[in-house]
């Protein structure tokens, strides 16, 4: 007698793009956004009690918002903005959050909520949410850049995340660009992220005074590039140069990464990728002459497909990669 099985309920997790000013987070069951929230991080979030506390709430926020019993959660998957140890699940470094440092997330989180938690940086988190469901399926191999207030990295190589000796391969933004270029706060000078960023169009701003004296409140008004960027389309000659600058040193980085790994897909993500329009014409021009142009020249730069719902579902990818036993 043939008994058939019941089918396999399918499991639900707590995806959690911990950002540089705030947290997104969502419970996603195979690949879908059912239930989200946004938190402002505050002054209250800079410690390490004070962020697993903050973190303890959104998940049981989350969970109420959603109908969720928190048992049922499968596991949570995180996505945090800075330099982490996979394996070990520690943030080792997070420019905006110094108290962050060789911070055990993972094991204070495990502790408190008594679930499985994968943690990683957000954007390794953002390459295997593009692998999975975004514009990198169906390759083995590619390279996704984020450019947002800083520049992130990730390397999907042989169909899974490479994160090096110990979890923090894919720092592109921090290869040098400009060998004795404006100083970085990893500690090089000229590195890509000084110059293909949010942070890369502030400094210009800046040195150029292109609006008379802002003050470094107005600089760091989040709205600025893309008001640099509206200029530009609209034919300010200076934004243009400065996105035309963007794309230069852009392709510079993307010119060297292709010697290195001779993939054929390069995926832009992050709010400034929204301005290849802008820069994208000087990339393009640029590229094929940076390295041999038979590797440059075949390889495909496109957006992300995810967009805004890139961090939380990268998030959710660490969960399923996990559980695969590929991480
Ligand atoms: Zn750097």
């Amino acid at each position: 007698m043939k008994v058939s099985q019941p089918p396999q309920e399918s499991a639900t997790i707590a995806a959690i793009d911990l950002g540089a000013t705030r947290i997104k987070a969502g419970l996603v069951v195979d690949g879908v956004i059912r239930t989200s929230t946004t938190t402002v991080l505050g002054p209250d979030d800079k410690t390490q009690d004070g962020i697993v506390l903050r973190l303890d709430a959104v998940f049981h926020d989350l969970c109420a918002r959603g109908n969720v019993d928190p048992s049922a959660i499968a596991a949570i998957g995180i996505g945090a903005a800075g330099a982490t140890r996979h394996v070990e699940g520690i943030i080792a470094h997070s420019p905006n959050f110094p108290a962050w440092s060789e911070f055990p997330l993972r094991r204070l989180l495990v502790e408190r909520l008594g679930l499985p938690v994968h943690l990683d940086n957000d954007a390794n988190a953002l390459t295997l949410g593009e692998a999975r469901f975004g514009a990198g399926r169906g390759y083995r191999d590619f390279v996704c850049l984020t450019l947002g207030s800083g520049v992130g990295g990730g390397l999907f190589l042989n169909g899974q995340v490479y994160r090096g000796a110990f979890g923090m391969a894919g720092e592109l933004g921090h290869i040098t660009v400009v060998p004795e270029g404006f100083p970085c706060n990893c500690g090089n000078r000229g590195c890509l992220e000084q110059y293909a960023s949010a942070t890369g169009l502030r400094n210009r701003v800046r040195r150029d005074d292109l609006f008379g004296g802002l003050t470094d409140t107005a600089l760091a008004d989040p709205d600025l590039p893309r008001r640099l960027f509206e200029a530009a389309r609209a034919g300010d000659e200076r934004c243009r140069g400065y996105f035309d600058d963007f794309g230069y040193h852009l392709a510079i980085g993307i010119g060297t990464i292709l010697q290195v790994l001779n993939v054929r897909l390069v995926i832009l993500a992050g709010g400034l990728a929204r301005a290849l329009p802008a820069f994208g014409p000087r990339l393009m021009a640029e590229l094929p002459g940076r390295g041999y142009p038979c590797v440059n020249s075949v390889a495909d730069v496109v957006p992300c497909a995810l967009w805004e719902d890139g961090g939380v579902l990268g998030a959710a990818a660490l969960v399923d990669e996990a559980q695969a036993g590929k991480s």
